[in-house]
């Protein structure tokens, strides 16, 4: 069974104009259930528009976009925010947490929207944040915490409703060599633990080292490292 699925996508800005740029050139992409991929691209590759097509918020010219068995190419907007939100989980470099809620209810509030009841959204974010290290952290609110820690509470959130994929984009760019090593181990117990699949982009070889398998984005299609 496969997490994410990317064939044959292309994606094209500017189509027709002087400024025209072929980011994405008949990219094919495969994340096996359970496979954490680690996606090393320079800056300017096309990256983020990879991850959002991948991440169903962004719309694709060619080709075809499956996530956990699902295709996504030609679903109408409802369909694919739906789609989306019941199977993937974004993290950033920085962490987007709401600063006038705690800790816990980050990762409470998207439980609650999904219509999980208060209790239950209140123990799976114990749950999780016992898992990254944090439970002396749950009533703290994110300017009360380190970034690493800031960093780790959104993984928790990105984890919250049991997504299928993890799509980050650079989640401890942010953070300096020593903290960037301990986020990276707490995003890698917190996937292996839900046996979930990830699509990791990062600049830290040494870190793509540690992932499953390490693919490279160069001039539009995926190579294998
Ligand atoms: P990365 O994340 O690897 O830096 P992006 O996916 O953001 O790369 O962008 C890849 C290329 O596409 C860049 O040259 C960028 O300027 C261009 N680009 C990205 N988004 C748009 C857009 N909405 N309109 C026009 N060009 C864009
Ligand atoms: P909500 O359920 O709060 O309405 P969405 O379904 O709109 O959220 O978005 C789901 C995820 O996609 C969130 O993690 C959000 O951070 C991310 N997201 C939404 N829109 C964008 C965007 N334009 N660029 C990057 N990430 C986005």
């Amino acid at each position: 069974k496969t997490a994410l699925n990317l064939s044959g996508v292309t994606k094209t800005y500017n189509a027709g104009t002087p400024a025209e740029i072929r980011v994405l050139r008949g990219l094919n992409l495969n994340v096996a259930a359970g496979e954490v991929v680690a996606m090393v691209a320079p800056s300017g590759s096309g990256k983020s528009t990879l991850l959002h097509i991948a991440g169903l918020l962004d719309t694709l010219d060619e080709g075809k976009v499956e996530i956990a068995g699902t295709d996504a190419t030609g679903m109408k907007d409802k369909a694919r925010t739906l789609l989306r939100r019941s199977t993937v989980g974004f993290v950033y470099q920085f962490h987007h947490l709401l600063p006038e809620f705690s800790a816990s209810e980050n990762i409470e509030l998207p439980q609650r929207a999904a219509g999980v009841s208060a209790s239950a959204a209140r123990a799976r974010a114990e749950e999780l944040l016992a898992t990254v290290g944090l439970s002396s952290r749950a009533d703290h609110r994110p300017g009360e915490l380190s970034g690493g820690e800031q960093q780790r509470v959104a993984f928790c959130r990105a984890l919250a409703n049991g997504p299928a994929l993890l799509l980050a984009d650079e989640p401890t760019g942010n953070l300096d060599p020593t903290t960037s090593d301990q986020v990276f181990e707490a995003l890698m117990t917190l996937v292996r633990k839900t046996g979930m699949s990830a699509l990791i982009a990062t600049h830290n070889l040494e870190l793509a080292a540690r992932m499953d398998r390490m693919v490279r984005l160069e001039d539009g299609v995926i190579v294998e490292l």
